[in-house]
């Protein structure tokens, strides 16, 4: 099944550029060490028992490699993936179809499964202990219940809110398995090895810099990537300098701390509008007219990860970090 629900903030023709780049074996993942050694023996034993992988639950923010994970535990089990996302399974049908659709062995990727429908969950539950569907059929005194058995399969849930999840659904999941933001340092290898797939060639400063500029996510990494690709070839650069890389921030208004402008946003109306804060996460997104989701999953946790924002209990306040920080980049917004 095609996957037609994405994270917000990624288009479809990115996704299918993604697949260019998108790590084809575990050698080529690279960080999330404990991530991936909790995955690699989950697999090895899985493999050397004979039977499904146990289900597992991804959490962390998007653009950090959950799907590419998932993508390389079907390969390794040589196995079928199967992606959805978790909103877009709209009735039980939907999901009883998918499920047994699947072959022994294979992979379900469930995609955001915390904002699944509650009723299209519950399937779940005996899909996932026992590997049967329990079905009802018809309503009131005639109504009964249909089970049909499946064949083992394996769950892998991603999240950008493990917090959000259920708990008889939580508690289905034999590993739960956070992913952080990548270091700088993780960044440039990806970079590096991303650069000589799409056949750019850059010097060492111009790798330091797109690492260190991309949120601590390889799917931003990449994007810029590609935008410094298009700078160097429609400028003729044979080897891409630093300056190019920075021109082509520039184009992007993706300041030295990697903040785009959005983000610079969400500073700049918590110092104005509400004199640096506290302000409720309602009043804010309803001031920059944004989805709380998308503040919440997608901006946020690298902000307050870098100590830009503050949360407290009566809200979120900007620290004196951002304050310095728009001081010396927020002139980037208003070149364009
Ligand atoms: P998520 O599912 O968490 O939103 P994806 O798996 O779609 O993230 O990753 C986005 C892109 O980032 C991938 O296409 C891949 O190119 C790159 N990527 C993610 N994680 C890694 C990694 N560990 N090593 C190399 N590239 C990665």
């Amino acid at each position: 099944m095609e996957r037609d629900l994405f994270a917000s903030e990624v288009s479809e023709d990115e996704i299918r550029k993604e697949v260019q780049l998108r790590p084809q074996n575990f050698d080529e993942y690279i960080g999330q060490k404990q991530v991936v050694d909790n995955i690699k023996m989950m697999v090895k034993s899985a493999r050397i028992r004979g039977h499904a992988m146990d289900h597992v639950l991804l959490s962390g923010p998007p653009g950090l490699g959950k799907t590419s994970l998932a993508m390389l535990i079907a390969k390794e089990m040589g196995t079928e993936l199967h992606v959805v996302s978790g909103p877009a399974i709209e009735k039980k049908g939907d999901l009883a179809a998918l499920l047994s659709n699947i072959q022994p062995g294979d992979i379900l990727f469930i995609d955001e499964i915390h904002r699944m429908h509650i009723t299209v969950e519950e399937i779940l539950y005996s899909a996932m202990e026992d590997y049967r569907l329990d079905i009802v059929i018809g309503e009131g005194p005639t109504a009964r219940t249909m089970q049909i058995n499946l064949d083992p399969f394996t769950l892998v849930g991603a999240t950008t809110r493990a917090g959000l999840l259920s708990t008889p659904l939580r508690h289905r999941f034999m590993a739960s398995l956070h992913f952080d933001f990548y270091h700088p340092s993780e960044l440039k290898e990806i970079v590096r090895f991303n650069a000589k797939k799409i056949k750019i060639e850059m010097t060492p400063e111009a790798f330091e810099r797109i690492s260190v500029c991309s949120r601590g996510t390889p799917r931003i990494a990449n994007r810029i990537l590609r935008r410094v690709r298009d700078y160097s070839i429609v400028n003729d650069k044979k080897v891409t300098s630093l300056e190019d890389v920075e021109q082509a921030l520039s184009m992007m208004a993706i300041d030295a701390a990697g903040l785009d402008r959005m983000d610079r946003k969400i500073l700049q109306v918590i110092r104005e509008y509400y004199a640096g804060g506290p302000v409720g996460i309602d009043a804010l997104c309803a001031t920059l007219s944004e989805d709380r989701t998308t503040i919440e999953d997608v901006y946020e946790p690298y902000l307050l990860q870098e100590g830009f924002l503050v949360r407290t209990p009566r809200g979120r306040e900007v620290s004196q970090k951002a304050i310095e920080h728009l001081s010396a980049f927020e002139a980037l917004d208003s070149q364009l």
